[in-house]
């Protein structure tokens, strides 16, 4: 078989364009590969355009966990200091601790009376009051001083004779600033005394003694106040006595002294009783 020359020229010739053309495309796909590595995704619009299809879209991101809103927890409660109940007990009731007896509020009935008085100096108190009376004495005689009792329950009747008596020697005046009308006197209760000492017995001259002084600033840890204190007449209807001691127990004693109350009116709230209605 005998070749062509022409033949021949003209396959050497499309051979080597193929061969050009695979280069061509062989570099071209080189420069591309290139560019897409040194500059990946450098224009959003081409990279999202030639985005595979497996791109998932952006999800959106799960909501950061911010913990709720903690309201301030609120500061440690201060204790409010303990409210005094001044309703536990009666002010009515004649066999209440309580009781408030005064020129406009006798007691009820008129000729009530305790009934569980027990001796004590020679006098009559009810039980609790006696002891506290014991208990207070005791404990100033621990200090050198001599405190008595002077006069404790008076009864009804004792007390109309005792007005009377009055009356009749002063006048009616006088004899109702220094002694209560029956069934108006804290000492028909039997929770009330009169006590003496420092060579001062039931006169003002009481308060000025070491034994005065000492009832009026302790008394109150055996429950007894000073029931008639000086300056409070348009408000008691009696005169300074510091010698009439009065049993309301430790609590309410002691809320008086801390609240620096001075009358049993006053502390509930109760109408001045400077003198008998009418
Ligand atoms: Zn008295």
């Amino acid at each position: 078989m005998t070749s062509s020359p022409g033949r021949h020229r003209r396959r050497s010739r499309g051979l080597r364009l193929v061969l050009a053309l695979v280069l061509l495309a062989g570099v071209l796909a080189v420069v591309v590969a290139v560019r897409e590595v040194r500059d990946p995704g450098a224009d959003p619009a081409s990279a999202a355009a030639s985005a595979p299809a497996t791109t998932t879209p952006p999800t959106s991101a799960p909501p950061e966990t911010t913990p709720a809103p903690t309201t301030p927890a609120p500061p440690p409660s201060t204790p409010a200091p303990p409210t005094f109940d001044r309703t536990q007990q009666s002010i009515d009731d004649p066999a209440s601790l309580w009781v408030v007896v005064n020129k406009a509020r006798p007691l009820s009935p008129i000729d009530s009376a305790p009934t569980d008085l027990v001796p004590i100096s020679g006098l009559q108190l009810r039980a609790e009051a006696a002891q506290a009376m014991s208990d207070m004495l005791a404990a100033a005689a621990a200090e050198g001083l001599g405190i008595s009792v002077q006069s404790a329950y008076r009864s009804y009747d004792y007390q109309v004779g005792l007005f009377s008596a009055q009356v009749a020697r002063f006048g009616e005046t006088r004899a109702e600033v220094q002694v209560a009308r029956p069934g108006h006197s804290e000492h028909q209760t039997g929770l009330a005394a009169d006590v003496g000492g420092g060579g001062c017995d039931i006169e003002s001259c009481f308060g000025t003694t070491a034994e005065g002084q000492w009832v009026a600033a302790n008394g109150a840890r055996f429950g007894w106040v000073i029931r008639y204190p000086d300056g409070a007449q348009d408000v008691t209807g009696f005169k300074y006595e510091p010698w009439h001691v009065r049993y309301v127990g430790v609590p309410l004693a002691t809320e008086l002294q801390r609240t620096g109350v001075r009358t049993l009116e006053e502390f509930f709230g109760l109408p001045a009783a400077p003198g008998y209605p009418g």
